[in-house]
């Protein structure tokens, strides 16, 4: 019987298939998608806690986690970015906005300083108590600095807090009349540490901070300072300590200014958003960029799905690609178009081909949980680019709302009409001497995610469970068993896939964590 048994090494490497035999040999044809594939288990020989998610986002820019929020008016702003980055990802800025509009939100991101508050509202002596209570009931605080022309950056001549304005009867009072003139404040250069021991010390809630000539250059508040956390997975340029961000921009000849108010501010990478990224546009413009700055602005090239694509944009010089054609979640490329790739499939194929001129990619669109996020990297991407993952979170740009009881955020893809008629149209090709727009998304709504800040560690965590169920410690191992062929995989059918979701229940409560 033993014998009859073969326990041969042969044997065993019959649990799956190489990724090579199963994209270029079995599968060859045929395009898979993250829910066809799944992965072997292989052996645990260590805690979960010895998984790291160091990444590449390009050649020069390395993440301790490989997440990016994707360049979306409906997902990616300051505050995005600012957390994103916080959490060891980054965030790409959109730019469905002025090139003022833009660059401001790349500037904000770039000057922040954990738990210096850079844009603090900011009213004038001129303005009255009635504001303050405005601003108190919109946002919930009532400490305001004061500055000549209630401008920030401008020079500081007050604070206004509830102490002073509590139990006065006429509200229509003027600041200048009530406001505290007698400041401690904070000079510019001065560190977390050192502004919190002046708040300490001097007993008050707010420490402006002013620069030699005594303008506002952003505020420190006490509470913050009682939850102030540390990031120690935080995505910094390691000179000069600021979080890095990253912009979109289009190969259309305007945005060679926007480009330039980008680097102005500090960008450190610059994403070239196409839907089809191997255009005789991009190239040159890939070409431009490079001759100018060389490796100090990354520049990210897409989006591509397969090989020869990826190759020409290589040749021009990208230092990232962006993999992902018509599987976003609110896209309708593929449908409209007819052209577009699975992602499973575009992400293999072009990771293989890219990673022979070690050139990392970005598997873009299509991520929905955890798992996808593991087999994204386990099919060659370095990093994953999420949209609809992100976007019910607090600190993508736009309001909650409840519909049917559920507390639900806007989310449109860039391409849907009424991102257009906001001014997207280039990605898209509805210039507006063209009478006739094609949408290639949609507009719709995800369910609230609560705060990046719990959801991120929630994925990464998720994706450190799948690492060590692989058995591999982190991705450039994940990589080697993925090309070397200790990493199996194989297809699953409908049935299959049914199977490894929830199934059989009459009702079931998903929580997340
Ligand atoms: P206040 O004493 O009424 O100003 O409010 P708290 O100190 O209790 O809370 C202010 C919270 O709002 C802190 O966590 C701040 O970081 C945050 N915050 C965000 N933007 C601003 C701003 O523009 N001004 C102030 N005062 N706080 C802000
Ligand atoms: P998601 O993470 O929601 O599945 O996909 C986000 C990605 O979809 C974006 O990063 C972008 O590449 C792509 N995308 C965004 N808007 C549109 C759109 O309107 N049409 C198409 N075809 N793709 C879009």
């Amino acid at each position: 019987m033993q014998a009859q048994l073969n326990t041969s090494l042969d044997h065993l490497g019959g649990d799956g298939y190489s990724a090579e035999e199963l994209f270029n040999k079995m599968g060859r044809g045929t395009a898979y998608t993250y829910d066809d594939v799944i992965l072997m288990p292989g052996h645990v020989g260590f805690g979960v806690n010895e998984v790291t998610l160091d990444s590449k986002l390009t050649k020069k820019i390395n993440l301790r986690l490989p997440f990016v929020s994707s360049p979306m008016d409906t997902v990616t702003e300051s505050e995005m970015a600012i957390n994103m980055a916080l959490q060891g990802g980054i965030g790409i800025i959109h730019y469905n906005n002025t090139i003022e509009e833009q660059a401001a939100l790349v500037r904000t991101v770039k000057r922040y300083k954990n738990g210096f508050i850079t844009d603090p509202i900011v009213l004038s002596p001129n303005h009255t108590i009635a504001d303050v209570d405005r601003i108190k009931s919109e946002n919930g605080f009532s400490g305001i600095p004061i500055t000549i022309d209630g401008k920030m950056g401008s020079r500081l001549v007050g604070f206004v807090s509830n102490r002073d304005v509590d139990f006065l009867e006429d509200r229509s009072r003027k600041l200048s009349e009530v406001m505290t003139t007698d400041l401690v404040v904070g000079q510019e250069r001065c560190t977390l540490s050192e502004a919190n021991l002046i708040l300490r010390e001097s007993k008050k809630g707010k420490l402006p901070i002013v620069n030699d000539n005594y303008e506002l250059i952003s505020l420190c508040s006490r509470n913050d300072l009682k939850k102030n956390r540390d990031f120690p997975l935080a995505s910094k340029d390691p000179v000069n300590k600021q979080l890095l961000v990253g912009a979109a921009l289009s190969t259309r000849p305007h945005d060679r200014e926007r480009l330039r108010a980008l680097v102005q501010q500090g960008v450190d990478c610059v994403v070239i958003d196409s839907s089809q990224g191997d255009s005789i546009y991009q190239l040159e413009f890939v070409n431009e960029i490079k001759k100018e700055y060389g490796d100090d602005i990354q520049v990210i090239g897409g989006n591509v799905v397969t090989s020869s694509q990826c190759l020409h944009l290589i040749k021009a010089g990208v230092d990232g690609l962006r993999i992902g054609m018509g599987v976003g979640s609110i896209c309708t490329t593929q449908e409209v178009c007819a052209v577009g790739r699975a992602q499973a499939t575009a992400v293999y194929h072009t990771a293989r081909t890219a990673a022979v001129h070690g050139v990392p990619i970005i598997a873009d669109g299509g991520i929905s949980s955890s798992g996808q996020i593991t087999k994204a990297l386990a099919l060659g991407a370095s990093t994953v680019m999420m949209g609809s993952m992100l976007a019910g979170c607090e600190e993508s740009p736009g309001a909650y709302y409840f519909q049917d009881g559920i507390r639900l955020k806007k989310y449109r893809g860039m391409g849907s009409v009424e991102a257009m008629e906001k001014g997207s149209s280039k990605r898209y090709f509805a210039d507006k001497k063209n009478i006739v727009k094609v949408a290639q998304g949609v507009s719709g709504a995800v369910v609230d995610k609560g705060s990046v800040s719990r959801f991120l560690p929630y994925v990464a965590q998720g994706v450190r469970h799948g690492f060590q169920d692989l058995g591999v410690k982190n991705i450039p191992e994940l990589h080697e068993g993925l090309y070397g062929g200790s990493v199996r995989y194989e297809l699953r059918t409908h049935a299959a896939q049914r199977e490894g979701s929830v199934h059989g229940l009459y009702s079931y409560e998903k929580r997340l964590f």
